[in-house]
């Protein structure tokens, strides 16, 4: 048996996950789809079982070293602008897992999803939620996302989850034709989120919202 309730009763209940739902659709989220996923995943087992009465807050919340959990909106507006419309993507490139929040609503919409996390003790935290969802279809890796992850290259979408002050080169060289890099840039204050879509050799810039994310930091750590 699961120590977690994964159901969830009360402030974790599915009534409570509706009522962001609804929230998110009129603040704007239009992919139904994104929608329904969000719909059925239980955040407030990614987070720490005294913080789980405000998991279906749209808001962000602390999962240790400094790190948040990205608040639900922003998941939405990020997975709905990788999607660009369509029902399902091929492969995605998530760059900082940290709680697997946003990995886990990513494998329910792409065929197989690689994420890379540099700091350490989110891996098998990361490993551990997403068993007990029966989520198959993720490959984590302890590592500088700053670097991407070439193995597996090209990828048919990027989503960045935490922010440098320039788009990465290695990450645009990661993407295939079409695909589109999802990513906060900007020193902190100052955030935009990019959209940025590969046409040959071309990279096209669309600017979305103003956000407010962690640093992506190079190098990695314990
Ligand atoms: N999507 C996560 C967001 C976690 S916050 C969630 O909703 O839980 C951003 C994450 O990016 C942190 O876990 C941080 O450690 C990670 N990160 C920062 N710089 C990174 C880098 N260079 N490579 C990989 N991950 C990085």
């Amino acid at each position: 048996m699961p120590a977690i309730n994964l159901q969830g009763i009360g402030m974790t209940s599915q009534r409570t996950r509706d009522r962001l739902i609804e929230r998110l659709r009129e603040q704007g989220i239009k992919d139904e789809n994104v929608l329904e996923v969000m719909r059925n995943m239980p955040r407030h087992i990614f987070i720490d079982e005294a913080l789980a009465s405000r998991a279906y807050e749209d808001t962000a919340l602390p999962i240790g070293s400094g790190q948040t959990i990205s608040q639900p909106y922003i998941v939405a507006r990020m997975t709905e602008a990788l999607l660009a419309g369509k029902d399902k993507i091929g492969k995605v490139l998530e760059i900082g897992t940290g709680s697997a929040y946003q990995t886990a609503i990513l494998a329910q919409v792409a065929e197989q999803v690689f994420s890379i996390e540099r700091i350490q003790h989110f891996i098998p935290r990361a490993k551990k939620i997403l068993d007990m969802l029966e989520i198959r279809n993720v490959n984590l890796k302890h590592y500088d996302g700053y670097k991407g992850w070439s193995g597996f290259a090209p990828y048919d979408g990027i989503i960045v989850t935490a922010a440098p002050d320039e788009v990465p080169l290695d990450l645009l060289n990661q993407l295939g034709e079409a695909a589109r890099l999802v990513i906060p840039s900007g020193e902190e204050g100052n955030q935009k989120l990019l959209c940025i879509t590969r046409e040959g050799d071309e990279f096209v810039k669309s600017s979305l919202n103003a956000v407010s994310f962690v640093p992506l930091v190079k190098g990695t750590r314990l």
